[in-house]
């Protein structure tokens, strides 16, 4: 099969590059770098079945070049980072709206049917039911993130309905592991090399979060497009249990090897405005289908930063 992944330099892009490359597929990565990095895809450089195209999705005719002759386009590219909604209002209107109406726009002209979409837990927003199914309602966000993200559902959705494609959206909880570019381990890592004494944490540290390493996310990427047939299909991928900041740190402090590291709370139940203190997901339609997380959110935790403390 001929895939496009938008956004396939990036972390969890390029975990899924290759393992689409493993399946033997032919595969184009699309992706703008802008935090994507292409050392992320290079050892799949020199491979015929294989090309990144330095594109953007802000520019109309270089991904409608892109999509031709493809079959299936996974739809990884945006602004990965709830925070920067707040400072720059417009990131995720055009790096997750428009951005996403770019693709759906030059699937159409091309006659490619099959997209599968990267969504967040952040279209819930403050989900009074939890564990949240997919089928939770009403959807309220509360970060211009998730409002994008819900977007993007509602516009993926009504292409499949008016031009008879087909979708396989996945509403992810945190990713974590090989090659991860943002986030709270990420953060973590990087303050404590610069002082390994004292450490900020956003919010009380009380925050309740599921973390899952890449690779079960990309199992689950692939799993869905194969097992489920609906027109559109929705799926929640996480872990079933939650881990909190403070545990976070923890880990992280203990795989650093640091000990009496002072925490510094910047207080307040959430990190940054638009964070949501507790997210549990649903997972049972996943596991449905034969999908499951081959690890516990803490084990994820530890495994993800012993990756990243090699890596970067
Ligand atoms: P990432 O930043 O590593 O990946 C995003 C990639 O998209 C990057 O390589 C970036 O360079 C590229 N990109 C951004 N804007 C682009 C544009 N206009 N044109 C072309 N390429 C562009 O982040 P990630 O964590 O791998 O996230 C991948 C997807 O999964 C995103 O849609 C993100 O919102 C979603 N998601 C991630 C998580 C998580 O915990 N990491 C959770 C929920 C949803």
């Amino acid at each position: 099969m001929k895939y496009l992944v938008t956004g396939g330099a990036g972390f969890i892009g390029s975990n899924l590059v290759d393992a689409l490359m493993e399946e033997g597929h032919e595969v184009i990565a699309f992706d703008n770098l802008s935090s994507g990095e292409e050392s992320y895809v290079a050892h799949h450089m020199g491979n015929d079945r294989f090309k990144l195209i330095k594109g953007d999705l802000m520019d109309p005719p270089s991904i409608e070049e892109a999509t031709k002759g493809i079959e299936f386009v996974f739809h990884l590219a945006a602004n990965p980072d709830v925070r920067h909604g707040i400072e720059r209002t417009r990131i995720d209107l055009e790096q997750g709206t428009i951005a996403t109406h770019n693709l759906l726009e030059a699937m159409r002209k091309n006659g490619v049917k099959k997209i599968g979409f990267s969504s967040s837990s952040t279209v819930y927003g403050e989900a009074t039911e939890l564990p949240t199914p997919e089928t939770y309602g009403p959807m309220l966000p509360i970060s211009l993130y998730g409002a994008s993200k819900l977007a993007c559902e509602g516009m993926i959705s009504s292409y499949c309905h008016s031009f008879n494609m087909q979708a396989w959206m996945y509403r992810f909880a945190n990713v974590i592991g090989h090659r991860g570019t943002h986030g709270v381990l990420v953060d973590f890592i990087e303050k404590l090399r610069n002082d390994p004494t004292n450490m900020e944490i956003l919010g009380d540290g009380k925050q309740k979060k599921s973390y899952f390493l890449v690779q079960d996310c990309v199992a689950g990427l692939i799993m869905g497009t194969k097992k489920s047939n609906e027109q559109v299909n929705m799926f929640n991928l996480a872990c079933e249990e939650w881990t909190d900041v403070t545990e976070v740190a923890d880990i992280v402090t203990q795989e650093m090897n640091l000990e009496n590291v002072e925490y510094h709370y910047t207080g307040g139940t959430r990190g940054w405005v638009g964070d949501i203190p507790r997210t549990w997901l649903s997972i049972d339609k996943a596991r449905a289908m034969g999908w499951g997380p081959s690890h516990s959110s803490e084990e994820a935790v530890r495994l993800a930063v012993r990756d990243l403390l090699k890596s970067r």
